[in-house]
Formats: C-alpha cells, sequence, structure tokens
C-alpha cells in the first residue's frame, strides 16, 4: 500500500456535510485484532467471545479471559474494545453446559437466556471485563436480548462484579444490547435509559424478521437485510436512541458500501465490519454527501423488496 492510501485508511470517516461515522471491526481471534489495527478500525464494535469458549471441555478462567483481552487490547493499540457477553446456544453446543435438546435452538435457550440460567458462566465473563475495563476503555454488550428484565438482571450481575472488584466503577465502561430481536428493536425506547448504545446484528434480526433460518440455503433468498421490514426496525431503534444513544451496526449490513448511506441517514453512527472491510466501509461515508437523506430513507422503507431497495441505493 502506498504511504497516501494508508494515510486515508487511518483518518476518520466523516461524510461531506461534517457527519462523523466510527468505523470499527468484528473481532474473533487475537490476530483479528492486528488485521483491524492494521487496517485503520477505531475500535472493535464487535468481539465475538464465544472463541474463547469452543473446542474445549471447560470454560476459561477469569485469569485466562483477562489475559486474551488484554491482548486484545493491546492489539488494538488501547481503542475500546466492545466485548459480547458469551453468545452461544443449541446450534453451538459447549460440552460444559448442560442443555436439553430443542427443536428450535434458534428460539430456544441461547445468547443472555442461557448465560442469565448459567450464572457462574456470565459471573466470571463479567469479573474478567470488569478487570480490563479498569485498563483500557471497555463496553460491555449482552446479545439476545427481547426484554428489559433481562437487561435489568444482566446489569445487575455486572454492578455486582464492580463491586466485587472493590475499585469503583471503571472510568470508561459502557454498556450496550445487542438488537437482534424484533421485540427488542419495537420497544428501543424502553430499553433506551439504561443503556449507552445499541448495536443491531443485522445476521439474526433478519432471520427472526423475515422467519428464515440464516445458514438453511433453501431460505437463503428471503434472508437479505435489505428487506424493509429490516429496515424499519432499524429507524424505530435509531428514532428511540435520538439524543440519548448511540446506534451502531454490526451484523453483515455494515459491511455493504452500497447500504453505507441509507444506514448514516436512517441516524447510524458506528458500523463495525470485518476487519478487510473497514478502509471501503471508512471510503463509502467519505462519499455521502448529506447525512440526513430523509429522502433516500422514504424511498427505501416504502420499497416493496430488497431488490427495489438496491436499485434505490443503486
Ligand atoms: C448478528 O446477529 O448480526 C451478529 C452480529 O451476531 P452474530 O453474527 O455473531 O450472531
Ligand atoms: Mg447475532
Amino acid at each position: 500500500k502506498t504511504a497516501l492510501a494508508r494515510a486515508g485508511a487511518f483518518s476518520p470517516a466523516v461524510t461531506r456535510d461534517g457527519v462523523e461515522v466510527l468505523v470499527g471491526a468484528n473481532l474473533g481471534s487475537v490476530p483479528d485484532a492486528r488485521a483491524a489495527a492494521d487496517n485503520g478500525a477505531e475500535l472493535a464494535g464487535l468481539v465475538r467471545t464465544e472463541f474463547l469458549y469452543l473446542g474445549r471441555h471447560q470454560p476459561p478462567t477469569t485469569e485466562e479471559q483477562i489475559e486474551v483481552y488484554r491482548s486484545l487490547a493491546e492489539a488494538l493499540g488501547g481503542e475500546r474494545l466492545t466485548l459480547r457477553t458469551l453468545d452461544v446456544g443449541g446450534d453451538k453446543p459447549l460440552p460444559y453446559v448442560p442443555q436439553p435438546p430443542e427443536a428450535n435452538p434458534f428460539l430456544g435457550m441461547r445468547g443472555i437466556r442461557l448465560t442469565l440460567a448459567q450464572r457462574d458462566l456470565l459471573d466470571d465473563q463479567l469479573r474478567a471485563i470488569v478487570a480490563v475495563a479498569y485498563e483500557t476503555p471497555v463496553s460491555v454488550m449482552f446479545p439476545m436480548v427481547s426484554t428489559v428484565d433481562e437487561l435489568a438482571d444482566a446489569r445487575h450481575r455486572l454492578d455486582r462484579a464492580i463491586q466485587l472488584a472493590g475499585r469503583g466503577r471503571p472510568a470508561g465502561l459502557q454498556v450496550g444490547i445487542m438488537v437482534e430481536v424484533p421485540a427488542a428493536a419495537l420497544k428501543a425506547a424502553a430499553f433506551a435509559p439504561h443503556v449507552d448504545f445499541f448495536s443491531v446484528g443485522t445476521n439474526d434480526l433478519t432471520q427472526y424478521t423475515v422467519a428464515a433460518e440464516r445458514g438453511n440455503p433453501s431460505v437463503a433468498s428471503l434472508g437479505d437485510p435489505l428487506d424493509p421490514g429490516v429496515l424499519h426496525l432499524i429507524r424505530a431503534v435509531c428514532r428511540a436512541a435520538e439524543g440519548r444513544c448511540l446506534v451502531a451496526v454490526c451484523g453483515e449490513l455494515a459491511a455493504d458500501e452500497a447500504a453505507t448511506p441509507l444506514l448514516v441517514a436512517l441516524g447510524v453512527r458506528e458500523l463495525s465490519v470485518a476487519p478487510s472491510s473497514v478502509a471501503a466501509v471508512k471510503q463509502a461515508v467519505r462519499q455521502i454527501d448529506r447525512a440526513a437523506d430523509a429522502d433516500l430513507v422514504r424511498r427505501a422503507l416504502t420499497a416493496a423488496g430488497p431488490r427495489d431497495v438496491r436499485a434505490i441505493l443503486g
């Protein structure tokens, strides 16, 4: 890469009318964090902590986790780490978590539902997250939240972990939820007072909105995140968050450069993508003339389907 291209990769992503959009990376390993830093990521918008838990016979200890989270932060040069609590379930079983078989694992015990039921898993992870939050800016993000009660429960566990640490609240600690259940998107106003950010997980949000299992090739064509039904939900989140908290997108849609102007027009102010997509998404933000393009939003939301939305996006 030329020096000029590299300098571009590291400068912020600002629209032509001056709206800044944070561009972060999704991480599933320590090498991912290095790649994110090399590509100009401004934060880790999603750390899929599952990588620490899969393929072993017992959960990682708090100490092991601290070491790995620290390595991620170091590789990222001290940028903010958004640590998502363990997001496994019936489709991704762990040998050390007792789980009865389920007919519909995607509608069963997964994400925050599972870890609230397996408190030790959650408490050990929150202790590790809190320990690292005293050293580097950390956001904790809860997956698959569908009710405000679940968030209250999870926040309570987090407060307890902070209390146990005995050092007060870590200064840079932020708390947010993944919005990947349609009910959570529609209730965003009820969640907003209790979070610092929302991060829309368009992969699961799409699966649940169009009722098409992700990864099932027979229904793959239905699972398009540009389905106007999904876009209506993203708009609902952005409206509820306005003036209160940040809205990020960390699902695959965030890396679709054609969709960048629409997401920004809806009010999204952080995009988190695979490390290799960071530079291109920053570039897509810089090409936006007007961040608040109400006409683009109106046309996309009234389109008949994803194909029409794509045609509008050009
Ligand atoms: C999502 O659902 O969009 C998401 C980012 O989470 P994951 O792909 O890990 O389920
Ligand atoms: Mg998800």
